[in-house]
């Protein structure tokens, strides 16, 4: 354990990491941890890879930083070029950034100069969900509808119009149709509220990742935004900075649905840990808009690097390479099935949810009424100690004042092999046999 002059949040005291290796992490008193959440749903390709590595290291050898508006770098052509590919072409153009939260504030601004650049300025709201998590700094923190985090900034966000997301875990499936159709009508109701004319766009996130834990949205849902957006006049904006680059199967969540944003902002994965890199994708339109009235005035220093973009490039070629995507899928499916096997052991297990190597679990009190334990209960905490003790690593969030239960996600790297799937399971389920 080490006392630093660091500071994050509270919290237990913390081991020491030694190296990595595959799906496996080791801290300096030598023990194992299996990486079972992929760092921050970040580590996509698991750790110690040499062809990253090597990509590294060629770049730093010619060189490793350059300012976007002094040099094009190839890299950065080739990786913006591989995200349009990964779309289908369905978004165009490619502003690069160093993480999620600078890839929402990226969203918030080009949507507000886009309306502007339309002689539109009296839009000036946002719409986006409750739950959600949408990053930390003010502006994508003013979209996030996460109370714990909002409640202290709340006066000094620039906020947002928040509406509830589709929750089917608290739905039967019987009123799945009319509980889509009342979520999209009290959407609706609150642009109506604010003034149709008065939105720059709908922001969500396909998969909820940290805030929800994996709920998802289904095609009838997007579909309807879609329209509200298209009737309302207003963008419609996918925020994959965690479910983007191929952790849900597809290149991007939105995909298995087949409705495409105006705006796409995605990180975490692009870099696979190796460096930070990630992207604000739209459509072009939006840019030759905003570039005919000036000029997108936003930027920040490290965006677009040829460091940064040479790993992202390294760290995409690898998932195409080695048909990544498959394994996703299969060991998706394979996670699939041990999840909801231990949900038929353990009563407290209220859901399992997910897409690809993105599962989540919420755990409740009452399996039937799907009731969320105490906030004070602190459950979420203690279920990720002793996985951690079971030498697993899992991602926690805690209850979301009766939106959604202590929950954590599983997403382990793509690599991840059959037998190391069932490793998984094995001290998942020991550390679940301790919470008992
Ligand atoms: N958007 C979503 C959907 C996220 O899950 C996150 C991080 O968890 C962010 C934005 C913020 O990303 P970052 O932590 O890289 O700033």
């Amino acid at each position: 354990m080490t006392t630093s002059p660091l500071f994050y949040q509270a919290g237990p005291a913390m081991p020491e990491v030694s190296h990595g290796q595959g799906v496996f992490l080791w801290d300096t008193q030598g023990k194992e941890y299996l990486d079972g959440c992929s760092g921050a749903i970040s580590c996509n390709l698991g750790h110690g890879r040499e062809d990253i590595r090597d990509a590294m290291l060629a770049q730093l050898d010619r060189v490793a930083f350059t300012y976007r508006t002094q040099f094009e770098n190839a890299p950065a052509v080739a990786l913006a070029e591989a995200l349009v590919e990964m779309t289908e072409g369905e978004l165009e153009k490619v502003f690069f950034v160093s993480s999620g939260s600078e890839a929402v504030e990226s969203a918030i601004k080009l949507a507000r100069q886009y309306v502007v650049a339309r002689g539109e300025s009296r839009r000036r709201h946002f719409v986006s969900l409750r739950p959600s998590y949408h990053g930390s700094t003010l502006g994508a923190l003013g979209l996030t509808g996460y109370q714990p985090l909002e409640a202290p900034f709340a006066s000094i966000t620039p906020g947002s119009i928040k509406v509830l997301g589709p929750d089917f875990y608290r739905q039967r499936d019987d009123d799945r149709d009319a509980h889509i159709r009342r979520v999209l009508d009290e959407t609706r109701a609150a642009i109506e509220a604010a003034g149709g004319d008065t939105i720059i766009a709908i922001v969500v996130e396909p998969v909820g990742g940290a805030s929800t834990g994996a709920r998802l949205v289904d095609k009838a849902y997007l579909e309807g935004l879609r329209a509200l957006c298209d009737e309302f006049g207003c963008l419609l904006i996918f925020d994959e900075v965690l479910s983007g680059v191929g952790r849900t199967g597809t290149w991007f969540a939105y995909q298995q649905w087949g409705v495409a944003p105006d705006l796409l902002t995605t990180a975490k994965g692009l870099g696979a840990g190796y460096y930070p890199v990630g992207a604000l994708l739209c459509r072009s339109e939006i840019v030759e808009t905003v570039m005919a009235n000036g000029g997108f005035q936003h930027g920040h220093t490290y965006a677009g690097n040829p460091l940064a973009c040479a790993t992202g490039l390294a760290a995409v070629e690898a998932i195409r390479r080695e048909g990544l995507l498959d394994n996703v899928r299969a060991r998706g499916a394979q996670l699939q099935q041990g999840l909801e096997s231990l949900q038929s052991r353990y009563s407290w297990i209220g859901d399992v949810r997910g897409l690809g190597l993105l599962w989540g679990v919420e755990l409740v009190m009452d399996p039937v009424e799907r009731t969320p334990f105490p906030a004070a209960s602190n459950l979420f905490a203690e279920m990720t100690a002793l996985a951690k003790e079971e030498g697993l690593l899992i991602y926690p969030r805690r209850p979301l004042n009766g939106l959604a239960g202590d929950h954590f996600l599983v997403g382990p790297p793509f690599t991840i092999s059959e037998s190391e799937a069932e490793l998984l399971l094995e001290r998942l389920s020991r550390a679940l046999d301790r919470l008992d």
